[in-house]
């Protein structure tokens, strides 16, 4: 047996583990990495079940072409020819922005450089984005607006020290189990408070000193209200605010606006609990909040960022162990893949695209010229913009966009208009059916290269075993994309050798290398080979300076229930599968334990609907019905609905509405109006 020291591919909490590989070169097992800075050891089921997707007989193991309508088996020679010709033809007829990528928070650090190099170097388009868009895109617009930087401000460890917890918008025991576990043994051991928000009662709300259930979309108002409490009983951290901070007096001005009674009607909570919640938070002598796609995901998602922003300046939680804004990542890598660039408004490292002077950077570490200089597509934009026959030519790399965009229906009309569309991946998906071209990749335990978690740590990924049939990494593909194209600047005889020119034009990254990576992470910013990484951002000083109070007013939700759609229907995912469940369904344990397709409602909701536990119904909006079965319980709010975006026969995303933040352009996940009725 054979022992490989890997990263997990799920979620961000970057847990490492070693892939077992018996003498006949197939994966068999996981072992826990007891010497993990992090988790020593632990894993969730999705971590200990990881070596056995790659085994999948549904592994996509030849390139192949569309022929007459069929896909049939192609030689690489073939299909990465026909890319190359049919990208310039597509370019030369409709220019140079009619075509897009698409690239992946699965593949690695190396891989989504090498995209964002591709797209900008190659084919001179911004036209490159992943779905940190639908997930994330919030936080980093909107922290790095108010600190400077768009990333988690603290270090997983750094819950050991924490005195209170607001967690928001994280079903975090599901989503990020052994961060979940880690909360809950800091308040369980050491009595840390726990306010938990979220309108349904999730694991973490069973040790929750305080468990507020406001109405999906009102976070806005909800916070402001804290802080209008915190204000006006003197509870802020004066000092901090007068040292570290500006526009102070406008936040002021903001929040009045917001007394508990006020916000608790439009919230639809007691005042309370704002109350409480206010001096819970303020009095805490270091406190965090704790968000996810609850808080990221609407139409307002930037605006929920900023005031969780607010927030924790006001009581003056940033800088130090135990506090700040803690974002957890949902993808093995999409903290990585925004820090490489894969964002259609900037290079690497946040880099904009729009400075002539990190234009001119690139132009001369790349070998080109004339980047361009205008923000592109995003892959919101980009299938608004194909459904428009604004796009003809589209590269999809380890993304599902069927499955994980908004409104599947107009998703399928976007892909179907398109010219000519492109597909890598290691599994057929609802995406690849729609493909001119499929390749097959490498998955995470067939290739070498770098992750990088939610707490900004770059961990290693290594190769344990081939990849099955002609499958190929996917920087292998696109370095011979790339020649193929005309290009000689993106040959390299290793991923470690593609990090290093990623450290050398990407300042936050300056300092990594695989062989310092070698055995422990590092958390950027690591801006020169000594340096030892940062645990903590913004100590002493923010990367912008002074902190930006960025305050906000509310803003209601694009589409709120009405007589036709009484139910407000939020989504999210599950903790045995993951993202679109083209890994976590192949994998038996977790297939057995969640096998399809369901919907959480209020018992009250479902007496008055004459509907039972279990029984199947189906959910409609204004896009589609889907069947789903109902899980009937006291655990969700009255008048709200939640599914999981996994299941092919049951795809939430069907009714999602495509309504997306102005500035983030991230979609309106947790909010649509929908109704309910039994399926018999
Ligand atoms: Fe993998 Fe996340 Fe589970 Fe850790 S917590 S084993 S990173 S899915």
């Amino acid at each position: 047996m054979k022992r490989v020291l890997t990263t997990c591919p799920y979620c961000g909490t970057g847990c490492c583990f070693y892939l077992v590989v018996n003498d006949q070169g197939q994966l068999v097992g996981v072992e826990g990495d007891s010497e993990h800075v992090v988790t020593k050891g632990q894993l969730c089921v999705k971590g200990w079940t990881a070596y056995q997707f790659p085994n999948h007989p549904d592994r996509l193991t030849d390139p192949m072409i569309r022929r007459n309508g069929k896909m049939v088996k192609a030689s690489w020679d073939e299909a990465l020819n026909l890319i190359v010709s049919r990208f310039k033809d597509i370019q030369e007829k409709y220019g140079t922005d009619s075509v897009a990528f698409f690239s992946s928070a699965k593949t690695t650090n190396e891989e989504n450089y090498l995209m964002n190099k591709l797209a900008r170097a190659v084919y001179k388009t911004n036209n490159v984005d992943h779905c940190a868009r639908l997930c994330h895109a919030s936080t980093v617009v909107g922290l790095a607006g108010t600190f400077g930087s768009g990333a988690m401000t603290n270090s997983i460890s750094c819950m050991d020290e924490a005195d209170c917890f607001f967690v928001t918008g994280s079903n975090t025991t599901e989503q990020h189990p052994l961060i979940g576990t880690r909360i809950i043994r800091r308040v369980l051991e050491r009595g840390a408070k726990l306010i938990v928000a979220d309108n349904r009662k999730i694991r973490l709300a069973e040790f929750a000193d305080l468990h507020i259930r406001w109405k999906n979309g009102t976070d806005v108002p909800f916070l402001n209200s804290i802080m209008n409490v915190i204000i006006s009983e003197g509870l802020e951290d004066k000092e901090f605010v007068a040292n570290r901070t500006e526009n102070y007096e406008e936040l002021k001005k903001v929040v009045a606006n917001y007394p508990p009674e006020k916000a608790a009607e439009i919230c639809g909570i007691t005042a309370e609990e704002i109350v409480q919640a206010a001096r819970m938070f303020a009095k805490a002598d270091k406190a965090m909040i704790v968000y996810s796609m609850g808080i990221t995901q609407h139409t307002h998602g930037v605006d929920n960022v900023k005031t969780c922003a607010n927030l924790v300046m006001l009581t003056g939680n940033l800088g130090k162990p135990g506090t700040g804004v803690n974002p957890l990542r949902g993808q093995n890598n999409v903290q990585g893949a925004c820090d490489m660039g894969a964002l259609s408004n900037v290079f690497t490292g946040y880099q904009k695209v729009t400075d002539a002077p990190v234009r001119e950077k690139f132009e001369k570490a790349w070998g080109v010229r004339n980047l361009p200089g205008e923000v592109g597509l995003t892959v919101t934009t980009a299938i608004n913009a194909a459904a428009d026959g604004k796009l003809k030519g589209l590269f999809v790399l380890g993304e599902n966009p069927m499955m994980s965009d908004p409104d599947q229906n107009h998703v399928r009309e976007a892909l179907e208009a398109l010219d000519f569309l492109v597909v890598v991946d290691i599994f057929p998906t609802q995406t690849s059916e729609l493909a001119d071209v499929i390749l097959p990749a490498a998955c995470y335990a067939e290739k070498d290269g770098t992750f990088t978690s939610t707490e900004r740590r770059v961990q290693r990924v290594r190769k344990a075993v081939d990849p099955p049939g002609q499958a190929r990494a996917d920087w292998e593909i696109l370095c011979d994309l790339a020649k193929r194209a005309g290009y000689d600047g993106m040959q390299y005889s290793s991923p470690s050798e593609i990090m290093d020119e990623a450290a050398s034009v990407t300042p936050i990254y300056g300092g990594i290398s695989f062989d310092r990576i070698d055995q422990v992470g590092l958390q950027w910013p690591c801006p020169a080979p000594d340096h030892p990484g940062t645990p903590v951002l913004h100590v002493g000083k923010f990367t912008r300076g002074l902190g930006l109070f960025s305050p906000a007013e509310y803003i209601p939700s694009a589409e709120l229930p009405d007589a036709e759609y009484p139910f407000i229907l939020s989504t999210g995912r599950s903790y045995f599968h993951f993202h679109t469940g083209t890994m976590t369904r192949r994998t038996r344990i977790l297939d057995r334990e969640q096998p399809g397709p369901y919907v959480e409602m209020n018992l009250e909701d479902a007496k008055e609907l004459g509907v039972r536990d279990k029984e199947w119904v189906f959910v409609s909006t204004r896009r589609g019905e889907v069947r789903a079965k109902a899980l009937v319980s006291e655990n969700i709010r009255q008048g709200v609905l939640f599914m999981v975006f996994h299941f092919e026969e049951g795809p939430a995303n069907l009714l999602t509405i495509n309504a997306l933040d102005p500035v983030a352009k991230i979609p309106e996940y947790k909010v649509c109006a929908a109704r309910v009725r039994r399926a018999s």
